[in-house]
């Protein structure tokens, strides 16, 4: 049985959702998947004697940007990826009994390393969305993890609540609750972003160089799709529309080659680092409010250090380490090593895709 949580919205394994789904509820009317796959043939695969109809309303994807690129269904004939490599978001369907029942899937696994602050502002405004119009089942496969974590910070999103009053409240309802250590670290970090995934936060960009570092550290491919997109380039949004990158945005800094003057990176592809700091990606946003240290001085600092962008060709040949050349003169710009390089300030950034300032001009664009 699912348990209530709040009005309008309760939590649940895989039994629960599949009992809704196969008899129908005369309560819940919307339900959250989360699975490690999106799929609703998960649940035949989970007991093969369930046939759960369902009709697609829409799928979402992420883009190379990051950016979410589609929502609508073009027919679903696969020709999409033939652009590029796009990470399905989440699926929306009718499905059950008649049809009757709105189903988001989000596709994430239960592991420490889990990107789940991603798939946050479209699960939380799913919830907001079906609480308004009926009731809304969150599960996943146990119902311990990650459905725990994901109302856990719809607590925090709508309550205000600390990423712990939030875990306490719902364990007060429903005592199961045990969202993952990264889990646990990433609600922390939603905490200090103010209730919201910030994409220009350091805290954010320094978790996404951490989920690459890791994904690195495991052997995994590198996926260019999650680099940075090249500035020195026209955007190509998904879209097929060409544009030139934050034209009309005229303020933003603009890191150049010294040599031939391309543009190498932007500022919102820098990750801040406090000088003279270790690294300890989690506690940035403490230390930096701590009086004890001064506005960070980046004077101090020889070089930034960015996030991987698409014209770091050695990056993607795989190596732990190498020199980062200019992609139209080829000039030596600066190194990156997954395992981290230290900055001239002190600090050590893992992993490390450094340019040194003293090859760069910055201007504005
Ligand atoms: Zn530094
Ligand atoms: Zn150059």
């Amino acid at each position: 049985m699912p348990y209530l949580v709040r009005e309008h919205l309760f939590i649940g394994n895989i039994s629960d959702a599949a009992e809704v789904l196969q008899n129908g509820s005369t309560e819940i009317t919307h339900i959250l998947s989360v699975l490690s796959t999106a799929s609703i043939s998960f649940f035949t695969e989970w007991r093969s004697s369930l046939m759960i109809p369902s009709k697609e309303i829409k799928k979402v994807y992420v883009g190379r940007s990051g950016g979410i690129c589609s929502g609508h269904d073009d027919g679903g004939d696969g020709s999409r990826s033939s652009l590029s490599p796009e990470k399905l978001l989440y699926s929306l369907e009718y499905a059950g009994k008649d049809l009757k029942l709105v189903r988001m899937a989000v596709p994430i696994r239960d592991m420490e390393s889990e990107n789940l602050l991603d798939y946050l502002d479209v699960c939380l405004d799913f919830i907001d969305r079906s609480r308004k119009e009926g009731s809304v089942l969150v599960h996943c496969f146990a119902g311990v993890s990650r459905s725990a974590a994901i109302i856990t910070a719809y607590l925090m999103r709508t309550e205000r609540l600390s990423s712990e009053d939030a875990l306490e409240s719902l364990r007060q309802s429903y005592e199961f609750v045990c969202p993952n250590d990264g889990f646990l670290e990433q609600l922390k970090m939603f905490e200090e972003m103010g209730f919201k995934v910030d994409h220009a936060s350091p805290i954010y960009k320094r978790f996404r160089l951490k989920v690459l570092g890791d994904s690195y550290n495991r052997g995994e491919r590198i996926d260019t799709s999650k680099f940075g997109a090249d500035p020195g380039l026209p955007a190509e949004a998904s879209s097929g529309v060409v544009t030139t990158p934050n034209e009309g945005d005229n303020c933003t800094p603009a890191y150049r080659c010294k040599k031939c003057r391309r543009v190498v990176a932007l500022q919102e592809h820098v990750v801040d680092h406090i000088p003279g700091e270790g690294e300890t990606a989690f506690e940035w946003h403490k230390r930096r409010s701590g009086s004890r240290f001064n506005k960070p001085d980046e004077s101090e600092c020889s070089s930034i250090f960015v996030e991987p962008l698409r014209w770091m060709t050695a990056v993607e040949e795989g190596a732990l380490e190498g020199k980062l050349s200019c992609a139209h003169c080829d000039a030596r710009l600066g190194y990156f090593n997954w395992s981290g390089i230290q900055c001239s300030c002190g600090s050590w950034i893992t992993p490390a895709f450094q340019l040194h300032k003293s090859r760069l001009d910055i201007s504005t664009i």
